[in-house]
């Protein structure tokens, strides 16, 4: 086939037929990523692709388009926000995929460069994220945009002000712009695609483009949720800092108040160079935020000037990008698990390969439609990556290898737990199971029962609960009521003490008002707020029992969706059932009054462990303490691994170094507060 003939065999002829449909091939691709934030394949298959483009153009210039990707700068700006000219372009990047091939680079670049010496170079880590502008005047942050097209980007200014790495105001009144890279740190990557995936969305194929697609928002309150980072790293106007190396200026840009990734080096040779790529190819894997390569730049600044750029990247700067790691292997089962509000997910099975540093066999195959769209079936050879170093993912099928006699996977049409019909509801592309008894959302729905914000029952957390769950002890919510002593003996490092403490906390939970109830049974749409609304307007189970759909929708803020969702419910004979046994063993059907504190389960708050440190200035730390846990947030007093935000005041001594080592999200009062009042 001519696409398969390596580019220095082809014939001009051949060579025609092959780069209209790669250019549309490339061009297809970067709508998906860099428009749509959504990648139908991995980073470096589209790379290899591009380098065949490139070697095609080199071999046949008069085939070269003033349209070819290798032309441009990333892709249209297509979302409705407010368009900003770049006065200064904001260019892509060179890459190159072997230490030889970055050396041969640097040759090349000395010598266009004029220099009868190597250059000296500062290293830096390439962060997985997009590039953003942010523009100050007289110290006060008065811009921020995306790269865009590289000439204009789209206004992210309100978006990028939720983001504490991003100081609204600088240590010195300078007017100037900051270039830098937006990104997901892993942790919040995976915790949103968990979210995304148990609420029906579409998941990120990786921290990049969730980047992108939580920063270019509309409503700055979904990016101010979605945890962005930043790492600053560029200052096109270095002579206005008053330094001359970009190691320098890394450090002005620390001293400005900036965040500022602390590897980078300054290297003078080929094996310190070698030294960094092998340091950072080991320690990648433990990073918090996703890595794609290292950046290689000039450190002289006034050399860069001279070396200039093409139309696309700079001749200063290259980019060494990581060999992809990928692992053949066999996928053997595809098994379908419920959560607990019914979502049904694809889960691939595999033989155990090693891959970047674990032993994997499982990959989420995330809902039907992901499945169908690759295609996968049993006894297929599956190619597996990690989407942003983490998160094992099938990349594609080896076709080659595939059985003759291999048939498409037939997606289920009954719970394969309970064998109720599945449905799509809405336009969800995940597949529900609606039977509200379904054993598998019962016991996934336990710990949320149990769950501070609905009954608030201490110390029942999932591990009691599988325990609880495997010894057929509890199936449903109300046997948690009819619990023994001798029962609770049994369990894995239970003794009198515990067994007594949590018998209590059970106990104490039966006299709950009727909103923690709502809340705790899990009925789809019914968080804390509507579980309080609901219990506020119709004051007991029964009223709201026989309430129709339309008065149940009729209540304010409350609307059809969820009106729909209760009615439909509680229809059900089995729910029906539970709410009868509950009553039986005890458990308040009233509203007694609101409670603080009970509005939070839906508050981002919700689960977030929380350090406090140094001094605030509008609140005590004690009174910002109460505030978090009536929020559902965890407030610990030293900084893990474990920890989702240290908010640290003035004089924040070594627990914010520590936060920053471990490059946990920090904040400060300002924008503490800010979300607090988001919160009202
Ligand atoms: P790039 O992302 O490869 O490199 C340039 C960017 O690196 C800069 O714009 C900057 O944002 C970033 N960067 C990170 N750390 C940096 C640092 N320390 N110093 C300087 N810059 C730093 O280039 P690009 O043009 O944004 O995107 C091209 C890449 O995007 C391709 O190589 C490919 O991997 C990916 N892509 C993938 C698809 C797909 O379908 N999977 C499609 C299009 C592009």
């Amino acid at each position: 086939m001519v696409e398969e003939k390596a580019v220095d065999q082809l014939t001009l002829e051949e060579a025609k037929e092959t780069i209209g449909p790669l250019r549309d091939q490339l061009t297809q691709w970067g709508k998906e990523y860099y428009e749509q934030d959504k990648p139908t394949v991995p980073d470096y298959v589209y790379d290899r692709e591009y380098e065949r483009l490139v070697e095609l153009e080199a071999r046949f210039p008069q085939l070269k388009t003033a349209d070819s990707p290798t032309q441009r700068v990333g892709g249209r700006v297509t979302t409705d926000l407010p368009k900003v000219p770049h006065e200064i372009p904001m260019l892509s990047m060179g890459d190159v995929f072997s230490l030889e091939e970055l050396l041969d680079f640097n040759t090349r670049q000395q010598a266009d460069g004029g220099s009868d010496h190597p250059f000296e170079y500062n290293l830096e880590l390439k962060i997985d994220g997009l590039s953003l502008s942010v523009v100050y005047e007289n110290g006060k942050l008065v811009q921020a945009s995306t790269r865009g097209n590289g000439v204009i980007g789209e206004d992210v200014t309100a978006n990028v002000k939720t983001i504490k790495e991003i100081p609204q105001q600088l240590n010195e009144p300078l007017s100037l712009e900051f270039r830098g890279e937006c990104y997901m740190p892993k942790k919040a990557f995976a915790q949103l695609n968990e979210q995304r995936e148990e609420a029906g969305q579409p998941i990120f194929a990786n921290p990049r483009n969730a980047a992108a697609g939580s920063l270019r928002q509309l409503d700055p309150r979904v990016t101010g949720h979605r945890q962005l980072a930043a790492f600053m790293y560029y200052v096109p106007e270095w002579r206005k800092l008053g330094v001359t190396t970009q190691a320098e200026a890394l450090d002005r840009m620390r001293e400005l108040g900036f965040v500022v990734n602390q590897t980078n080096r300054v290297v003078h040779s080929a094996a310190e160079i070698r030294d960094y790529i092998d340091e950072y190819t080991a320690q990648r894997d433990q990073l918090a935020y996703g890595i794609d390569g290292i950046v290689e730049k000039v450190n002289d600044l006034a050399t860069q000037d001279e070396l200039g750029a093409t139309v696309k990247v700079p001749r200063w700067e290259i980019a060494y990008k990581f060999p992809p790691e990928e692992e053949a292997t066999i996928v053997r089962d595809i098994v379908w698990t419920v959560g607990r509000t019914g979502n049904v997910t694809p889960t691939a099975v595999m033989d155990p390969v090693q891959l970047a540093g674990t032993t994997v066999s499982r990959a989420s195959l995330h809902n039907p439609d992901y499945l169908k769209a690759k295609d996968i079936r049993l006894g297929d050879t599956v190619y597996l990556h990690k989407a942003g170093d983490i998160i094992p993912e099938i990349s594609r099928v080896d076709l080659k290898k595939r059985p003759a006699d291999s048939q498409p996977y037939q997606i289920p049409t009954q719970c394969p737990v309970c064998g109720s019909d599945l449905v799509h509801l809405d336009d969800e592309v995940a597949l529900r199971c609606i039977n509200p008894m379904c054993p598998a959302q019962l016991k996934e729905g336990l710990a949320h029962f149990a769950s501070r914000n609905a009954m608030n029952i201490d110390g029942l957390g999932p591990k009691i609960i599988n325990q609880l769950w495997e010894k057929k002890l509890v199936h449903d919510y109300a046997d948690l009521y009819q619990l023994t002593d001798d029962q609770l003996l049994t369990l894995d490092k239970f003794g009198e003490k515990s067994a007594a403490n949590l018998l209590t906390a059970i106990d104490n939970s039966r006299h709950n008002s009727l909103e923690r109830l709502l809340f705790g049974l899990g009925i789809r749409h019914v968080g804390a707020k509507a579980g309080q609304l609901l219990a506020a307007r119709f004051k007991s189970m029964d009223n709201l029992m026989a309430a129709s759909q339309e008065e149940i929708a009729s209540v304010a803020n409350i609307g059809p969706t969820i009106g729909e969702s209760v009615a439909t419910y509680f229809a059900n004979d089995q729910v029906r059932r539970l709410v009868d046994e509950l009553k039986n063993v005890g458990v308040n059907m009233t509203y007694d009054q609101p409670e603080a504190g009970t509005e939070t389960a839906e508050s981002p708050w919700n689960g977030r462990r929380v350090v406090l440190t140094g001094k605030l200035v509008e609140m005590t730390r004690g009174e910002a303490k109460q505030w978090l846990e009536a929020h559902g947030a965890n407030v610990t007093s030293s900084v893990s691994k474990k920890t989702d935000i240290v908010i640290a005041g003035d004089k924040a001594g070594s627990k914010l170094a520590r936060a920053n080592d471990l490059g946990i999200t920090v904040w400060d009062e300002a924008r503490f507060a800010q979300a607090m009042k988001e919160e009202q």
